[in-house]
């Protein structure tokens, strides 16, 4: 009598669970409930899960335990509904961010380069963001890139080419959105654009169409509520009209989280709003294939992420956190030959400053001082990367066959740009990156267990992260396009899909 209970039981419970997940996955599919008033869309340029996980091994060996651990350091890894994300384009299964974004911000396959347009380069797509602002939505776009850059771009703007930023930055101006912020733009004055007939400088046209900018911490500072349409510019635009690598930001310059909070201030209405957040040197720092500055680009792309999380806590029935990155960067990865199946990521530590500020440095020395030697350096490579060249074997210590490739690389960074080798196993052992900088970071990343295949991006999919109103949606695995379908749905926009 008692099995026969227990099995009736246990055959209820299996149906029950069975039934609980047909209702779970029917849901996943077709959302009903209320459109958050409060969207939050969050873009970790590059950020697959390599980049997350090193981040947060990193900040688990930091705390030097005995045995390895990966607790939810980033706020976003802890969210309610979590998914896999390919992210091929219309022509190639390694996208761009153009493509990618497009992809996101669209719903629409296209091909790498274009904005916001499809492959033919004559159909103009309308964005998610001017789906929302149609709605009465107010709109906001910030990235710790240049505002032209692609992946904002694509929320704005629709040229055939990433490159026609002056076309992109009159666009912004003319989109009417509510609130631009972080970096500053390439070509202010169209020097480099074929358009006939230009406004002028971007920022007197963007102040034509009503348009408050600011570009000090001091004017930032005074923004508020009824500032009306703002585009604020980082107070220290740093290479490529970016913001400052965070590995390099001082604490009084304003952060990604900065701009972010801002955006709250000043978006937040009685129709809600949309607000797109990129950290797009968590790619650029890929590229260069600089794990310690990519992995601090995380946490400040966390820290953004964490200013939606508290506003969320206020508004826990109305808003609606997506993070996602467009693609992987740099070919990262956790393990490398030399240090089989170990890691030591607290060797990354030792590193003080991002590859962009040290080839600076060297820069400056090569100028003083044209006959420099490797000899010469070795003390500012001990002081930035933490690498010794004592020959004791200890930790940080450099190996012959590691002296060996700093000295290669030397021999090509003195040489004049032009001059550098062109071959192809040149481009393999340095990109079109400085020589000597990126070998310091291959050999310290190698010394931590850190490996990468690439300067460019990769084709693995993308993990995505949601939280809030209409979550569960992003539970599964589904592909970039899927993203912005995903949104029209829970926000109950009209489209044929
Ligand atoms: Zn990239």
């Amino acid at each position: 009598m008692f099995k026969k209970t227990v099995k009736i039981l246990f055959l209820i419970f299996i149906l029950s669970a069975v039934s609980l997940n047909v209702i779970i996955s029917a849901e996943s599919n077709l959302y009903k409930g209320p459109a958050p008033k409060y969207v939050f869309l969050f873009i970790g340029d590059g950020m697959a899960l390599p980049q997350v996980s090193s981040a947060e091994i990193y900040a688990s060996a930091l705390k030097n335990n005995k045995y390895p651990e990966t607790p939810r350091y980033l706020s976003f890894t802890k969210f309610e509904a979590q998914g896999f994300t390919t992210t091929h384009d219309a022509s190639s299964f390694i996208t761009d961010s153009a493509s990618a974004g497009t992809a996101i911000a669209c719903g629409y396959k296209t091909l790498n380069g274009v904005i916001s347009m499809d492959i033919g380069k004559k159909i103009k797509y309308k964005t998610i963001a001017e789906e929302l602002k149609e709605k009465g939505m107010k709109v906001g776009i910030v990235t710790s890139v240049s505002i032209d850059h692609a992946t904002p771009a694509v929320f704005y703007a629709k040229v055939p080419s990433r490159s026609m930023m002056y076309e992109i930055a009159l666009q912004l101006a003319e989109s009417g959105f509510d609130y631009f912020g972080g970096g500053s733009v390439i070509d202010p004055d169209g020097k480099k654009s074929k358009m006939d007939n230009k406004p002028g400088n971007v920022f007197d046209y963007a102040k034509s169409k009503g348009y408050k900018i600011t570009k000090t911490k001091e004017e930032f500072m005074k923004l508020k509520s009824g500032s009306g349409k703002v585009w604020a510019v980082t107070e220290m635009p740093a290479d490529a009209q970016s913001m400052l690598y965070e590995v390099d930001r001082s604490k009084d310059v304003l952060s990604l989280a900065d701009f972010t909070a801002k955006g709250i201030e000043l978006l937040d209405n009685p129709k809600g709003f949309f607000m797109m957040v990129e950290g797009g040197k968590i790619d650029w720092a890929c590229h260069a294939n600089d794990g310690l500055s990519a992995i601090i680009d995380v946490y400040a792309f966390d820290d953004a992420v964490k200013i939606a999380v508290e506003f969320a806590q206020k508004h826990p029935k109305e808003t609606l956190i997506i993070v996602t990155g467009d693609h992987e960067c740099g070919g990262m990865t956790v393990g490398f030959a030399g240090t089989k199946y170990d890691t030591a990521f607290q060797k990354l530590q030792k590193q003080k400053i991002s590859y962009v500020k040290f080839e600076e440095k060297i820069n400056e020395l090569k100028k003083e001082k044209p006959d420099l030697k490797l000899d010469e350096i070795k003390d500012i490579i001990t002081e930035y990367f933490g690498l010794t060249f004592k020959g004791d074997k200890s930790d940080m210590d450099l190996t012959e066959y590691e002296i060996k490739l700093l000295q290669d690389a030397f021999d090509e960074t003195i040489k004049d740009k032009k001059e550098r080798s062109k071959s192809s196993e040149s481009y393999i052992a340095y990109g079109e990156y400085d020589p000597l900088t990126v070998t310091i970071t291959h050999v310290l990343n190698r010394k931590a267990g850190i490996g990468w295949t690439t300067y460019s991006h990769t084709g693995t999919p993308v993990p995505t992260y949601a939280k809030g109103v209409g979550a569960g949606v992003f539970d599964g695995y589904y592909d970039n396009t899927d993203i912005y379908k995903k949104i029209v749905l829970i926000l109950k926009i009209k489209k044929s899909y």
